[in-house]
């Protein structure tokens, strides 16, 4: 039998825009539960990019993708959003007191007055290159993201790619391993000017070595790479290596998002910029999901969509209750709440 659970709010997506959602919508008393795909908070700042720094945060001068996700979670904390973790939301379906039934892939069904979605571009994968039995050494010796730059310490270390995922990892990971080898397929980068005269730098000072090719086959047995061939212009190569991180792009899959019913604009979801309200009455799409005229697909956006969204979504909740607005530093009742007072 299905598990159900009743809500105020579900948010589908739990990083950081629909994580400072939760914020926004405790302040005002709204309960909230979270859907996540991933197996932890973070959206793409933990999955994606967590040891790299943000700049631009308001208030941070500096903050690294899980520590952003770190203080979103103890900032919600007092209002103590629960999390569904490792499940999909496949389907929304509006009912005919105007509430929402989501189910999720994990045989649960929740109730909801309001709906808001924060999924990112959808359910995102690595893209995985063309190399025969690359499978066999995934998450093991080969990985598409740097969860833990320790892994790599003291490691002959093969990046694959011209992008900044590329070269933000050549930088950052040069320091901690044995040897490191860039591979692209041609001298052109779609990175960040500084990261290229940088990454130039490197090779000049023989940090780091680059080399123009593409990848085939890999050496190495139960997980554990060894060798990875190149095919480069000056004949095929065999490169030492015990790790390989091939950034060939991620493959933003909106998924289930795109049978809701909801008006999109190409992988995005159409909303209104006073409430960030899709065409469906009492959905909501905040983040890098939804879509305006001159949106940026940028954090800080989200958090100001977070909280026009939640007046809104108060309304549909309470509607009878008169919300009065209050600043978080003078008002004791918030104060309370927030469980500093
Ligand atoms: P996401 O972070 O994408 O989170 C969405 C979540 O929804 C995911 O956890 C996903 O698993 C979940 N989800 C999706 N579909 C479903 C479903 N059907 N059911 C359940 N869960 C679902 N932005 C900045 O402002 N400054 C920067 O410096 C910056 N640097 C970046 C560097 C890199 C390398 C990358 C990749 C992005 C960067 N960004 C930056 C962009 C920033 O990360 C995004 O704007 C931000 O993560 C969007 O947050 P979000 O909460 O909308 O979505």
């Amino acid at each position: 039998m299905s598990t159900e659970i009743t809500t105020d709010v579900v948010v589908i997506g739990a990083g950081p825009c629909g994580l400072f959602a939760a914020f926004e919508l405790g302040l005002l008393d709204l309960k909230c539960h979270f859907i996540d795909i991933l197996d932890r908070p973070g959206g793409q700042c933990a999955e994606l990019y967590p040891e790299k720094p943000i700049y631009d945060i308001p208030g941070f001068p500096v903050v690294t993708g899980q520590d952003l996700t770190d203080n979103l979670m103890a900032q919600i904390a007092p209002f103590a959003p629960e999390f569904h973790f490792n499940r999909m939301v496949n389907s929304i379906e509006k009912q005919e007191d105007g509430s929402f039934k989501l189910e999720t892939d994990a045989d649960e069904i929740f109730h909801a007055k309001v709906v808001v979605i924060a999924a990112g571009g959808g359910s995102f994968q690595p893209k995985r290159p063309p190399v025969e039995g690359i499978e066999a050494f995934e998450n093991k010796s080969v990985f598409y993201s740097v969860r833990k730059m320790d892994d790599f310490r003291d490691q002959d270390v093969v990046i694959v790619g011209g992008g900044d995922s590329a070269l933000d990892w050549t930088l950052n990971l040069q320091p901690i391993v044995r040897s490191l080898t860039l591979v692209h397929r041609r001298d052109a980068f779609k990175a960040a000017p500084a990261s290229v005269n940088k990454m130039k730098e490197m090779v000049a000072e023989g940090k780091i070595n680059f080399l123009l090719g593409q990848i085939g086959k890999l050496d190495g047995e139960n997980g554990q790479i060894n060798h990875v061939h190149l095919t480069t212009d000056a004949g095929d190569l065999s490169v030492p290596a015990t790790r390989l991180l091939p950034f060939f792009g991620l493959t933003m899959k909106l998924g289930p998002v795109a049978d809701w019913g909801l008006e999109l604009n190409d992988n995005t979801i159409k909303v209104d910029t006073e409430k960030f309200e899709t065409s469906v009455p009492g959905i909501f799409a905040i983040g890098d999901i939804n879509w305006y005229p001159g949106k940026l697909k940028l954090i800080l956006s989200g958090f100001h969509e977070a909280a026009l969204m939640a007046q809104a979504a108060k309304k549909i909740v309470s509607p009878d209750e008169r919300v009065v607005f209050q600043y978080t530093t003078s008002s004791t009742k918030l104060q309370k709440k927030l469980g500093v007072a």
